[in-house]
This record gives structure tokens, C-alpha cells and sequence, in this order.
């Protein structure tokens, strides 16, 4: 092994991006004693109006908090976080909640991006390792010199300078992972989902208060598309339409406003009256792509490497494309502290988030079909309801998936493999059953003990 590629704490890092997994990113090396430059495209947001990109707000869960709590920066967040108990489905039952969990803490939190964002870059900042330089892009980096090749916005002159080793936390459409897949000579797979988004404002009442009940996730199911909303602590909520990009409907066949007003009134009855803004929203907010990115090599051995969005882009549906990108920084920070060299470093990060990155891939583009149809359907709902009789009568050894993916850390690639055990168990028990009083609980602790080891214990970071 080239002793350059010793891992050095006085040394300086790269990081190529601002954004969520970026800014946490440079505050976990930071913590490690490195000097970390970060370059990020977009002018400073704390002194510009920067576009606000996609999604206002998110959900955040367990995997999030806890890489947060990894370098003390839950609290900060919790200021402005919302918890959500459960899905708020609208449908022809009226409006239904579905607990997420059992116990009370078992929720998950509606956070603004951008607050948090700026969060980050402030704790980021105030390491004093870390230096953000706005308005600059990554163009080129030759792995080779290792010098990258970047343009300042402001004068619009390109420029050069060393960058080794260099970490891509560059979105979806990552130069990075361009990079490295020209420089080893492959192609990741990328997905682009068939359906698209918007996002649709519902303002606060005059006096500031909710429309809407802020303590869950709201859902419109209907089938082939679906609308959500979370609640933002200034009273508003930000709703979000999913549909397919073309046919009918689709958000093609829907570009006129009265025909997408008509739409809304029709479709989402109870919630057209507090959509308001649909003029502005379908004038302002275009329609959005989602896609699923596969990369098969993350790094090019100690020189570079991709986390996040830029090595994992997902779609939205299991709430998780952020809470994967921080559990990214903890473990990166983590293999980081217990390597030699940065190719051992690389590779140890490689194989230990890549299976958990492709399992959290394919459970968030299932939990599209769940979502959009599936919590409507009379046997997806007893099935439900079985998961968590379950997990009442079986706590060490029936969890359901969803509890695994959001309110524990077991990695992703177990709770999808356990997912699909209990998804048979479930089937099985049901096949005869029309209610939780038909089920042989007998038989369901036979085949518990057979197929389900104990699960690791829950996991629960106090976010205030
Ligand atoms: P990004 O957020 O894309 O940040 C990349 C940064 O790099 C940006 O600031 C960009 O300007 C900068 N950059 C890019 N290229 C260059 C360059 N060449 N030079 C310099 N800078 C560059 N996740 C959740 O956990 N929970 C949710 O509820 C959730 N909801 C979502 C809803 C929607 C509609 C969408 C689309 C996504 C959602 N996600 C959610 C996913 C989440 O938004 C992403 O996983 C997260 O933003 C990834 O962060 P990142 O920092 O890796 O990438």
C-alpha cells in the first residue's frame, strides 16, 4: 500500500455538495480533526434566495436521529420538527389514522428542509474545520493528479485546484459518480419511475392555525395516484401530488388550470377547499422526477467516493432517501476512525452500505404501491392489524417492517429480509381469516418460533 494513501487527521477532504448528507457529512470528519473544503453550486442560502429545490419538508425517523445525536445535533433539530403518530387516510371511510407503531414514541417527525439544511451548515461552520464555499461547481476531477477542476459562478471563470481525497455528496445527478463510471468504465442503472410530483401549497387558517390535523400523515389513496401532506410548524402544510407523468390523468393531460382545479375538486374533495394556491403552485412548481440509482462501484480505491443521493438516489416512498444519506455519515465516520488508509476506508464503507442501500431501494418502491392503493384494501388492512396483534403477543420476534425500517437501526437488507418472512407468516394466517377473531394464534406462534429469530431490541434516540 502507497504510504499517500494513509489516512492522516491533519489532512484536508473534499466534499463536493452543501446539501443534507453533505453538511453532515463535513461535521462528522470534522469531529474526526480533519480540515474539510466543501463546494457547494447554489450561492450561500443564508445570504441569496436560493431556488428551494425539491420537497419542503421530509420525514424523519430513527436512522436520521440517531446520525444527528452522533455528533449532538438533535436537539438543535428538534426546534423545528412536527411528530406524526401515524397515516391520516382519506378515503370513502371518512379519514382513518393508522398508527405507525405501538407506544407513543414510536413516530416519526415532519422536518422543513432548508431550516435544516441551514442547521447543518451552520454546525458544520462552527467546527472551525470546515470551510463552505458557495457558488462554486465541481466540472472535472482527473483521478489520476487529483486535481479538480471547479467554476465560480460569480465570475464564471473555471479554476483548479488539488482534491484528494475527494468525497461526492452530489445528488442524484452526481458529477462524482460520472466520474468515477468514466473512469473505471461502467454504467450505473438508473430508473425513472413512470409517475412524477408536485408539490401543492395549503396555507395556514387566518389566524395560523392548522386546516388540517398536524399530527399524522395525511393520504389520499386513489389507486393509481396518490396526494400526502405534512404539516410545517408555521400552521401551513405541503402537500404533494403523485400521478403519472403521462395518459389520463396525468400530470401531462392536466397542464390547464381549470382542468387541474376540476382534477383536485374531484378527486381530493375534502382537501380541494384548502388547496388555495393551485394557480401559483402549478405556475411555480414543476413537475418533479423519481428514480431509483444503482451504482455498482462507489469508489475509485482511496481517491474518491460517492454517499448519499450520489451513490443511492431512491424514491420518496418509505420517507428514508435522507435518513439513509445521515446513517451514510455515521458509518462513514465510524469505518473512517477504525482505517489505516483511505482504500480500506472506501471499500470497508462500500461493502457494508451497498446491500443496505439496494434492499432500502426496493422496499421504498413497494411502499408506493402500499400507499397508494393498498391501505384502502379490506385484507391489506387485516393484515395490518394481525402485523401489530403480532407484535403485542410475539415483541421479541414479530416486528413489523415498517417498525424496523423507521423506528429501529437493524440494517436495511435484515428488515427487508425479515419483511418477507413475516409477509408470508401473514399470508398464511389470513388465507381463511376475515377478522383478528379468526386467527389460530397458536399456529402463529409455531410458525414465529420456526421462521423468526429474536429481533435486535428497539432502538429509540430522544429527539427532544
Ligand atoms: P441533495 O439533497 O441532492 O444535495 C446535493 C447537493 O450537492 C446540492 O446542494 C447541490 O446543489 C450540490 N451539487 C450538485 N452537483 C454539484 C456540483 N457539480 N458542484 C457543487 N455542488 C453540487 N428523504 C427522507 O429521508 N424523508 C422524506 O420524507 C423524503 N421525502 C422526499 C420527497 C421528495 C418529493 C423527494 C424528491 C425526496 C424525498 N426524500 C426524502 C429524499 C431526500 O430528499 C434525499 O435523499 C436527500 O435530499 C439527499 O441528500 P443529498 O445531500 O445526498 O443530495
Amino acid at each position: 500500500m502507497r504510504s499517500d494513501h494513509a489516512i492522516r487527521s491533519t489532512e484536508s477532504i473534499t466534499v463536493i455538495g452543501a446539501g443534507l448528507t453533505g453538511s453532515l457529512l463535513a461535521v462528522y470528519l470534522a469531529r474526526l480533526g480533519f480540515q474539510v473544503e466543501v463546494f457547494e453550486r447554489w450561492p450561500d442560502p443564508r445570504r441569496d434566495d436560493v431556488p428551494a429545490g425539491r420537497s419542503i419538508n421530509l420525514a424523519l425517523a430513527e436512522r436520521g436521529i440517531h446520525a444527528l445525536a452522533g455528533v449532538g445535533l438533535h436537539h438543535r433539530v428538534a426546534r423545528f420538527c412536527l411528530p406524526m403518530r401515524g397515516r391520516l387516510v382519506h378515503d370513502d371511510r371518512g379519514v382513518n389514522l393508522h398508527p405507525y407503531g405501538q407506544s407513543s414514541d414510536e413516530v416519526i417527525y415532519s422536518v422543513h428542509r432548508e431550516r435544516l439544511n441551514l442547521s447543518l451548515i451552520d454546525a458544520a461552520e462552527a467546527t472551525k474545520r470546515v470551510r463552505v464555499h458557495f457558488g462554486q461547481s465541481l466540472e472535472a476531477i482527473d483521478f489520476d493528479t487529483g486535481i479538480a477542476t471547479f467554476r465560480d459562478h460569480a465570475s464564471n471563470r473555471p479554476y483548479e485546484r488539488p482534491a484528494r481525497p475527494i468525497i461526492g455528496a452530489d445528488g442524484a445527478g452526481s458529477a462524482i459518480r460520472g466520474a468515477i463510471e468514466a473512469y473505471l468504465g461502467f454504467r450505473s442503472d438508473s430508473d425513472l419511475l413512470d409517475h412524477g410530483y408536485r408539490e401543492l401549497t395549503l396555507p395556514p387558517t387566518d389566524d395560523g392555525g392548522f386546516r388540517l390535523d398536524p399530527e399524522g400523515l395525511h393520504i389520499w389513496p386513489r389507486g393509481e395516484l396518490m396526494m400526502i401532506a405534512l404539516p410545517n410548524t408555521d400552521g401551513s402544510f405541503t402537500a404533494t401530488l403523485f400521478m403519472p407523468k403521462d395518459g389520463a390523468p396525468s400530470f401531462s393531460s392536466l397542464e390547464d388550470l381549470d382542468d387541474f382545479r376540476q382534477f383536485i375538486h374531484t378527486t381530493f374533495p375534502d382537501a380541494a377547499p384548502h388547496l388555495t394556491e393551485l394557480a401559483e403552485d402549478l405556475h411555480e412548481h414543476p413537475v418533479g422526477i423519481l428514480g431509483t440509482i444503482r451504482c455498482p462501484h462507489w469508489h475509485v480505491d482511496g481517491r474518491a467516493l460517492v454517499v448519499g443521493d450520489a451513490a443511492h438516489a431512491i424514491v420518496p416512498f418509505h420517507g428514508q432517501g435522507m435518513n439513509c444519506g445521515f446513517e451514510d455519515c455515521e458509518a462513514l465516520g465510524r469505518i473512517i476512525a477504525a482505517s489505516e488508509t483511505w482504500p480500506q476506508a472506501f471499500a470497508a464503507f462500500d461493502a457494508e452500505r451497498r446491500r443496505n442501500a439496494d434492499a432500502i431501494a426496493d422496499m421504498a418502491l413497494e411502499n408506493y404501491l402500499e400507499m397508494r392503493s393498498s391501505v384502502s384494501d379490506e385484507r391489506y388492512l387485516l393484515q395490518r392489524s394481525l402485523a401489530l396483534e403480532l407484535e403485542r403477543r410475539f415483541p421479541e420476534r414479530f416486528v413489523p417492517r415498517y417498525s424496523l425500517v423507521m423506528f429501529r437501526r437493524v440494517p436495511y437488507a435484515d428488515a427487508k429480509a425479515r419483511g418477507i418472512v413475516n409477509r408470508e407468516i401473514l399470508v398464511a394466517l389470513t388465507e381463511k381469516a376475515t377478522s383478528l377473531d379468526e386467527i389460530d394464534y397458536d399456529e402463529a406462534g409455531r410458525l414465529i418460533a420456526a421462521r423468526l429469530p429474536p429481533a435486535a431490541g428497539p432502538d429509540s434516540t430522544a429527539l427532544r
